[in-house]
């Protein structure tokens, strides 16, 4: 079993190897850039107050409506002011350092970032909808015992523009551009990649918004799920201020198992975050919180923890969905899925408590893009294994 790391304080820091740097040639990347920040920016490099809104405005809409990256396609913008802004400034992506196909139709993609830090996101197409799976960290701190990114060494947060620059890197994928409200293949965004989002709290909020904004990516937050191992703190403004839905990783229905599977357990236990569940803003019976459940062999899926699965989400009141997740292998990991039986016998209990317990179908396991199987191994490959591999994707 991993140790728990310590965690002092409120809430945890997280181990900040290198902040974001800026770029070698010193522009400044456009990307993530709250609209506030962008009209401020431009005041900074010498525009008039009236002018840098007029251009703040333009330049909003040709990054994150027609998903521009060339300044020069600006038509609106002068073109004496092009060079001016190609001097300056930069509307960056994430390097695609690795794309894969599953046979079952999901991509997964290793990015990096300017400073050479390493992260992955996952498109899960499906017949009613498409679910891009976005990291909010560079690993994570926080060592679940059946999850492979807790496993990885390094770990920084992701600014705003690299969270946000997933999706418009799976919109330039996917060719939709410009913003449609209708026929989109990007339906639907799950902050479940690597890390813990709440670790990374003001990066993922403005990255959020950038997304839900109507004159930018315009996905309304009721398609957003953000999903947290359990950080009560921040809990209470998530709600308030991203208001997008809430999972929960809770896996566990034990304070010692709990404590073996999510060591933040220790620090934030089973009570205290049902019942911070029961607070968060926005949560009713049209918009339930999922529970997250890892099926995990003799480990935590007999019918007695099916049983106070459900006594503990209604002596809180939840409005609850329960996601069960077939534990997902890894190299290395201590644990087994359990048998299709035993899930679909600790489905039945939770489901004839009149609580919806769908088991969530693996997708990507041969490319190792499944939940908690996220882990940049891109360095063990040759370059010229990924050049081979990419002209296939
Ligand atoms: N850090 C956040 C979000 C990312 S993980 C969190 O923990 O909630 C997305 C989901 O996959 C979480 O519920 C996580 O516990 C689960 N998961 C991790 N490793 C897994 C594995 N090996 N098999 C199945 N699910 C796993
Ligand atoms: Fe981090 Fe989530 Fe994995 Fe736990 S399950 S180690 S919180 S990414």
């Amino acid at each position: 079993m991993n140790a728990p790391m310590p965690i002092p304080g409120l809430v945890d820091p997280v181990p900040v190897p290198r902040p974001a740097v800026a770029r070698a040639d010193g522009r400044v990347d456009l990307m993530g850039l709250p609209r506030e920040n962008l009209r401020a920016l431009l005041i900074d490099a010498g525009l008039d107050p009236k002018q840098a809104k007029l251009r703040a405005k333009q330049l909003w809409h040709w990054i994150y409506n027609r998903g521009a990256t060339d300044f020069t396609v600006m038509t609106d913008i002068a073109k004496a002011m092009h060079p001016w802004l190609i001097e300056r400034f930069v509307i960056g992506r994430p390097e695609v350092v690795e794309a894969q196909l599953s046979s079952d139709g999901t991509r997964k993609w290793l990015l990096r970032s300017d400073d050479g830090q390493d992260y992955e996101m996952v498109f899960i197409p499906d017949a009613d909808r498409g679910t891009l799976c976005v990291s909010s960290q560079v690993g994570c701190t926080l060592n679940c015992s059946f999850c492979h990114t807790g496993t990885m060494r390094l770990v920084r947060n992701l600014t705003a523009g690299e969270i946000v620059g997933q999706v418009m890197l799976a919109r330039d994928t996917l060719g939709e551009w410009p913003s449609q409200p209708e026929g989109r293949l990007l339906t639907n965004i799950v902050l479940m990649g690597m890390g813990e989002p709440l670790y990374n709290f003001d990066n993922v909020r403005d990255a959020l918004k950038l997304v839900m904004d109507g004159d930018g990516l315009a996905l309304s937050k009721r398609r957003i799920t953000l999903s947290t191992s359990g950080v009560i703190p921040m809990m209470a403004r998530a709600g308030e201020e991203i208001g997008v839905n809430l999972a929960v990783s809770l896996h566990a229905v034990t304070k010692d198992v709990r404590d073996e599977l999510v060591p933040l357990n220790k620090k934030y236990g089973l009570d205290d975050l049902l019942a911070a569940c029961a607070a968060y803003p926005g949560a009713n019976n049209a918009r339930r919180i999922t529970f997250e459940y890892v099926m995990l062999k003799d480990k935590n899926d007999s019918d007695a923890d099916a049983h106070e699965l459900v006594r503990l989400l209604r002596k809180h009141k939840l409005p609850a969905k329960v996601n069960l997740i077939p534990f997902n292998p890894w190299p290395g990991s201590n644990y087994e899925c359990s048998t299709a039986e035993r899930i679909r016998r600790f489905s039945d209990i939770v489901f004839e408590a009149g609580i919806s317990a769908p088991v969530r179908s693996p997708r990507g396991r041969d490319i190792m893009a499944a939940c908690g199987q996220l882990k940049s191994a891109s360095e063990k490959k040759s370059r010229a294994q990924r050049d081979r591999e990419m002209a296939v994707v």
